[in-house]
């Protein structure tokens, strides 16, 4: 036999559809709209009446993901819910996910298993189901390609493009966590390359490792909106940051805004991270990206009905487009917005 592990030998084995058929046995549907899934040339799928919504996404090694620090899990949740998150941010019902990956020689069963097993775990979390994908071999370390499909009540869609002026702009949660927690994984990347003896010093930052290891996607936000008979005119998930996102809301719906730098929800750990590696929270907040929270306008009449809910953040309220796109600072000056476009990590 050739000098293969066991793990390699297992997987060359099983084969691709043996492979498959391994990984995806624990699947269940759990959707009335999954009519079959995966096991045939292509998942069906039933909305009768309803709009389909569907977002994809791809992630490469060494561009979204480090997998010196990224369990191969967290790997698979995550992209499940980022784009569970896109469904959402169209005040959509997530119900399907299809997931593709090329796979390096690097990968033993087992990590594939656990892949799988995030996968499976955020399809559970989310009540969605996995319907299909392929599996292929890759020479330039791991991809994975995520389809999610959804669907919403025709008057129920909301758009990018239908804030109105004077609407508040409320986010969620909190922001700029999931770019100071991947600046402390970086950070101590570097320490363990230089000192493979020195354990990763991660105490008291639970909070930011989180938002960038497990994301969550904000359902309860859209189930609490919808339980108020609240549709938000306009509405982005924050995936590259809340300036991008926010201009992306204000170019489409051709107005301006200005949001307000004390009224940014900033988690104490990101306050704290920053300090110590001299990053400005805001800047997090603004350019950092991957918090997933969602970003939306609403009629100042519907304010009264959201102002007791912690979640949900009133930052600031939709301009004239001629005032322009700004921020006002805590010491009362006005910055101009700015795109940071996708990054090359
Ligand atoms: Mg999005």
């Amino acid at each position: 036999m050739s000098g293969q592990s066991d793990q390699e030998r297992t997987i060359s084995e099983l084969g691709e559809f043996g492979l498959i058929e391994h990984l995806t046995r624990e699947v269940k549907l759990n959707n009335s709209s999954s009519i079959r899934g995966i096991g045939d040339d292509a998942a069906v799928l039933d909305y009768s009446g309803r709009r389909v919504l569907v977002s994809g996404d791809v992630l490469l090694e060494g561009i979204h993901f480090n997998l010196m620090y990224t369990p191969l899990k967290h790997l698979g949740y995550k992209a499940v819910v980022v784009n569970i998150s896109d469904i959402l941010a169209m005040n959509g019902d997530p119900s399907q996910v299809i997931v593709s990956l090329g796979i390096s020689g690097k990968f033993g069963l087992s990590q594939l298993e656990a892949l799988y097993e995030g996968i499976r775990l955020a399809c559970d979390t989310y009540h969605i189901d996995f319907v299909g994908g392929d599996t292929t071999s890759s020479v330039t370390g791991l991809t994975l390609s995520v389809t999610a499909i959804g669907s919403v009540e025709p008057n129920q869609v909301v758009y990018r493009d239908g804030a109105d002026v004077n609407e508040i702009i409320c986010t969620t949660g909190d922001l700029g966590g999931a770019y100071m927690g991947l600046q402390l994984l970086e950070r101590e990347k570097e320490v363990f390359k230089s000192n493979p003896g020195v354990q990763p010093d991660l105490s008291g930052y639970d909070h930011i490792l989180e938002r960038q290891l497990k994301p969550e996607a904000r359902y309860d936000i859209i189930r609490f909106l919808s339980k108020l008979e609240i549709k938000p005119t306009s509405m982005i998930d924050i995936s590259d940051g809340l300036s991008s996102d926010m201009l992306h809301i204000c170019h489409q719906s051709e107005l301006g805004c200005k949001i307000f730098q004390d009224k940014l929800p900033i988690h104490e750990q990101t306050e704290k991270m920053g300090q110590e590696l001299d990053i400005d929270p805001t800047t997090a907040a603004l350019n950092g990206g991957d918090d997933y929270e969602l970003l939306f306008t609403i009629p100042t009449s519907q304010y009264e009905k959201i102002e007791q809910e912690k979640e949900i953040i009133p930052i600031g309220h939709m301009t004239s487009k001629d005032f322009g796109c700004y921020m006002v600072s805590s010491s009362d000056h006005q910055i101009a917005l700015k795109a940071q476009g996708w990054k090359n990590r």
